[in-house]
Parts: C-alpha cells; structure tokens; sequence
C-alpha cells in the first residue's frame, strides 16, 4: 500500500479504531476518554484531497479539524466551490479551523499581528456563521528568510478567542504528536506508535495523500517550497 494514498489514510484509521482510539476533531475532544487521537489537517496550498480524506473519516465515523488560509494564493476559502466544501465538512461533523498567517502576513503589511490574527478568525465566522475555535499557524519559506519568530513566542494565540490552540503543551507535549510535515513522517511509521501512547494528535495534511498518484490529482504548487 503506497504511502500517502488514500488506500493508506483509510488504513491508518481503521488501524487506529482497531487500537481502541476514538478519532476526533479539537472541538470534539473529550479528556475523559481514554484513548484518543485527535485528527489534525492544515490545508496549505490546494483543496484538492480534503474531501476525500473528510469522506474516510466520515464513514467510519471519524471527526477531524480542518484548518484553513484566508491569505493563500492557491485557493480562496470564499469561492462557491471552497464554501460548498466547508459546508459538506460541517454536514459531515467535521470541524473547521483557522490556519493563520498573522505573523508573516503581519510583517508584510506592516499589521500587528494580534489584531490580524483577531480579524481572519472574524472574517471566517462574519462569511459562514459559524464560531472558529481552533487555529493553527502557517509556517512557511518567508518566515525563515526573515526569521520572523512564531506567534506564540510573542504573543497569545487564546487572546483572540481561540479554544484550542493546536501547539498548546496539552496537545502536543501532554500527548504525542505526529506529523506529516513536508511527505515526511519524521518519527517513522505512524502505525507503529498505535497502542504505546493513550493519546496522540496527527498532523495530515491534504496537499500530499492521493488517489492513485500525486501528479494526477490535480494541477497545484508549492510555491514557497519547504513548510512544516
Ligand atoms: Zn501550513
């Protein structure tokens, strides 16, 4: 089975319902239960894959957190088509997250990043209705290139009314965290860690898993190269 197909993602799931873990969305999660893996996808550069990685879990009765741009280049969260997909995201269960861009966007713009951070959790919630309660930064080539630091070594994510922070120590040091940064699972199998820790977050994002291969999933690029 390839790595990153969605043959594989189907698997890691129903490997992870086999182990006992519930599968499930920030807002979702419940401390009292025992073993947990809360499902985490930054949707960077195309929207190409996030239904049907949201289909997967949704069969089996999964939630996940799908976190998205409103600054990309790549696709615009306000279009017909993007908000039909947060729509059927959220007739799914699954929850729908900011993926924020305040500290670069910030420093391009000459914008405090507090405030901006405030205002794209605002203009998700003014456009669909509905409450954004987990955030996520994006981390990308400009950020290096200036060294521009992460938000929360400056600055307090929860302060803009966030419920869930996705680098808050309670989600990924309290817990184990796995990610599939850059097509690379940097602490090996995501299997192999099923069964030796109660609870995990799983970082997967969308850009890499496919069908049948990479190149035939549609036409997008990563044009800021390397992010985690
Ligand atoms: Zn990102």
């Amino acid at each position: 089975m390839l790595q990153f197909s969605y043959n594989f993602f189907a698997h890691l799931l129903d490997s992870a319902l086999n182990h006992g873990y519930r599968i499930t969305s920030f807002e979702k999660y419940d401390t009292l239960q025992p073993q947990t893996i809360i499902m985490r996808h930054d949707v960077d550069y195309t929207l190409n894959g996030v239904r049907e990685l949201a289909e997967i879990e949704f069969d089996r009765g999964c939630t996940a957190t799908y976190l998205f741009r409103v600054h990309a280049d790549e696709y615009n969260l306000f279009s017909c088509l993007a908000a039909s997909l947060v729509q059927q995201l959220r007739q799914m269960g699954h929850e729908i997250g900011l993926h924020f861009e305040a500290m670069n966007v910030g420093r391009a713009l000459g914008l405090d990043p507090p405030s901006l951070l405030l205002r794209e959790k605002k203009v998700i919630e003014s456009i669909f209705g509905f409450p954004v309660r987990t955030c996520s930064e994006h981390r990308e080539l400009s950020g290096q290139i200036h060294s521009t630091p992460l938000f929360d070594e400056l600055y307090d994510p929860y302060a803009a009314g966030f419920d869930f922070y996705s680098m808050d120590r309670r989600f990924c040091k309290d817990m184990k965290y796995l990610s599939d940064s850059n097509a690379n699972w940097r602490e090996g199998d995501p299997l192999k860690h099923y069964g030796k820790h109660p609870r995990m977050q799983v970082l997967i994002h969308p850009d890499w898993w496919f069908e049948r291969d990479l190149l035939l999933k549609g036409p997008y690029v990563h044009p800021r190269g390397t992010h985690i």
